[in-house]
């Protein structure tokens, strides 16, 4: 069976990766089967490009197909900031609370109408001796004055999905991946996966 790869150490993102993949005919591998590999740094000035970059890494040290991701939020009146810089935004990697009152008080003089956000996730498939595959999926909101919702991780208590007026934080879980910038590029990785392998 062929094997493929999953480039994060994140436990919830191999756990959504694998449930969506369940019927491929593939064996699903993380990075803890790798431990002498050394992740690169994610330097590039565009979602695609780290997705890229990560699956080729991985792909060129397992031998195996790998498949990365790299998402984050985009901010129409901050010139699309924080993007790549999403986990980083406040300076210490994957600080939330920190990202979000950063986000609050640069959005301060911005008016509800103009808070128009998306979040955005790329996701890459690299096999040995063959050119990368990018899919991409983004997800359009808008940014609210005050956190609201306990559910989610990072930029979710600030984000509100308009069709149904509450933020990521406030939807469940299956509610939410149905409608967000990774579910979408997944059920594309998924195809494209099918195609590959
Ligand atoms: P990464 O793709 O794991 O590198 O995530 C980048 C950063 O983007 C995260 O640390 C979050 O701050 C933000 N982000 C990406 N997707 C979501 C989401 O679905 N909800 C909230 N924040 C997100």
């Amino acid at each position: 069976m062929k094997k493929l790869v999953l480039a994060t150490n994140n436990l919830d993102k191999v756990a959504e990766i694998k449930e969506l993949l369940q019927d491929l005919p593939v064996e699903i591998l993380t990075l803890q089967e790798y431990p002498d590999l050394i992740m690169p740094e994610e330097d590039q000035p565009t979602f695609a490009g780290n997705a890229a970059k990560k699956a080729e890494a991985v792909s060129h040290h397992s031998g195996e197909v790998a498949l990365a991701d790299d998402s984050g939020l985009e901010v129409d009146a901050l010139e699309g900031r924080p993007g790549v810089w999403s986990a980083r935004y406040a300076g210490k990697d994957g600080d939330a609370a920190a990202n979000n009152r950063l986000l609050l008080e640069e959005l301060k003089p911005v008016p509800p109408e103009k808070r128009s956000a998306r979040f955005k996730c790329a996701i890459a498939a690299a096999l040995p001796g063959r050119k990368t595959e990018i899919v991409e999926g983004s997800c359009p909101g808008k940014i609210a004055e005050s956190p609201r919702g306990q559910d989610g991780f990072g930029y979710d208590p600030l984000f509100i999905y308009e069709p149904v007026g509450l933020t990521f934080a406030q939807m469940s879980r299956d509610k939410k991946n149905k409608v967000s910038h990774r579910g979408k590029a997944l059920h594309a990785a998924r195809k494209m996966l099918g195609r590959l392998i």
